[in-house]
């Protein structure tokens, strides 16, 4: 079977194309039943849907034909000219407007479907930005630079200290602001990740996504990077923030603490809470609009301090009932050094598994413990089993949720080898990652609204 390039096809899609030998691009067939489909192969734009054929017919439409219907046939009738993107000019640049840098590391914000070609994109250039989004040319002046061209599913720690090093670079040099385009699925664990890695910042870093593709009507990239610009260009914070949709409408956009931000649905705009606390800012009609007191002030002359080592070794296990404690014993036997246990509640895990924990700890293994309630905080003095816990050396996470938790411990076993050290680590506030007493429960938002 031939590979099909740049098509973003995957799954019964992928393989019916492929078992027909079409590329994008090919004229090609769909008949089943009494419907017979004829034209171009059009490229996905974005991943998730693994059945759907895209067709461009004679008559301009798109048809979305499903690979999975009873008796479908595709054929290839001829080699269409291959797509390709026209960039549009770019827009004269505003000297005094603050220096901004957009960094693409790919994901549906950085891949566009040019449904009059069929050409698709996997990254962002700068003429491709204003093409797409003009009104950024008001608000600053914009370098882009392409990182990675992945969907974040395919980040590893890796890619976290290259995107952090880059990420220093730019700053050295003097920029005002960095936005980080970044597909949504992972994007909480790197902005986690780059909160930890990048201390001491002189401005802001903000990460932004989409959960719609921007050849689609109903995008959210562009809304979603105008704020994102916005708050990098002007925010008078200097920390790791996350911008996209505050609710399903276009009205706002919020930024969140990198640390405390999780992807909480699969399709919505307002996909991304704030857990265990409130956003940092909100940016309505274009000004910004602070929702929290203690942060760090943006002063373009603070020196950055890069700390950009992982710990890959270190895995997180969700407790559920039944649970085979062999998992733990597992990670230990492939010589992992740290392990985020996802217990239940406020922080529980069953007595079978306490052999295993014990044993984790004598090796010299980390184990911390947040929990998979998600909102809310571990606390294991409740209980006597929570007790045995601690006693065993197990260290509570207060409310840190557990992706933050994994990116914390992760980024500690990077620091360290020392155990004592790594456990004042995971215990220091680094980022604001969690605090020690809980916000009042009726101002968390929890859930979609
Ligand atoms: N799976 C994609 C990614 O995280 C979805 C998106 O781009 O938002 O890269």
């Amino acid at each position: 079977m031939s590979e099909i390039k740049n098509s973003g096809y995957s799954g019964s899609a992928l393989r019916l194309l492929q078992s027909a030998n079409c590329q994008v691009g090919d004229i090609i067939r769909i008949t089943y039943k009494t419907n017979t489909y004829e034209g171009v192969l059009i490229p996905r734009g974005e991943s998730g849907d693994t059945t759907n054929i895209i067709v461009k017919l004679k008559n301009g439409y798109n048809v979305g034909i499903s690979a999975t219907v009873e008796g479908i046939n595709v054929e290839k009738i001829g080699v269409g000219i291959k797509p390709m993107f026209a960039s549009p000019l770019l827009p004269e640049q505003n000297s005094v407007l603050p220096h901004v840098v957009i960094m693409s590391t790919g994901g549906t914000i950085a891949s566009r479907v040019d449904y009059r070609t069929g050409a698709v994109r996997s990254a962002i250039s700068a003429s491709d930005l204003y093409g797409v989004v003009p009104e950024l040319s008001k608000i600053a002046r914009v370098d882009t630079e392409i990182v990675f061209s992945t969907y974040s599913e395919n980040l590893t720690p890796k890619n976290w200290t290259d995107l952090a090093q880059k990420v220093a670079e730019r700053i050295n040099q003097g920029i005002d602001g960095v936005v980080i385009a970044h597909g949504t699925d992972t994007m909480g664990y790197t902005s986690a990740a780059l909160s930890f890695a990048l201390q001491n910042l002189p401005v802001p870093v903000i990460f932004v996504g989409a959960q719609r593709s921007s050849d689609r009507p109903s995008s959210d990239a562009a809304t979603n990077l105008i704020g994102a610009v916005r708050a990098a260009s002007e925010a008078p914070f200097a920390e790791v923030g996350l911008a996209m949709h505050e609710t399903i409408s276009d009205s706002a956009i919020v930024v969140h603490r990198g640390v405390r931000v999780r992807k909480c649905h699969t399709s919505r705009r307002d996909a991304f809470k704030s857990i265990n606390d409130f956003p940092i800012a909100r940016v309505l009609d274009q000004k910004i609009i602070m929702q929290k007191d203690d942060y760090q002030h943006r002063d373009p002359t603070r020196q950055l301090v890069l700390k950009t080592n992982f710990c890959e070794k270190v895995a997180l296990i969700k407790f559920y009932p039944g649970m085979d404690p062999s998992i733990i014993d597992y990670y230990v036997s492939q010589g992992f050094r740290g392990i985020l246990l996802e217990g239940s509640g406020l922080g529980h895990v069953s007595i079978f598994c306490f052999e295993a924990i014990k044993n984790a700890i004598a090796k010299g293994v980390i184990v911390a413990l947040s929990s998979q309630c998600i909102w809310g905080r571990v606390n294991i003095d409740i209980y006597d089993t929570g007790r045995d816990l601690l006693n065993f050396g197990v260290v509570p996470l207060d409310d840190m949720f557990p992706e933050t938790g994994l990116v914390k411990l992760m980024w500690v076993l990077g620091q360290t080898s020392d155990l004592k050290e790594s456990k004042r680590l995971l215990k220091t506030n680094i980022a604001g990652e969690f605090t020690s007493r809980s916000l009042p429960q009726e101002k968390i938002v929890y859930g979609a609204q």
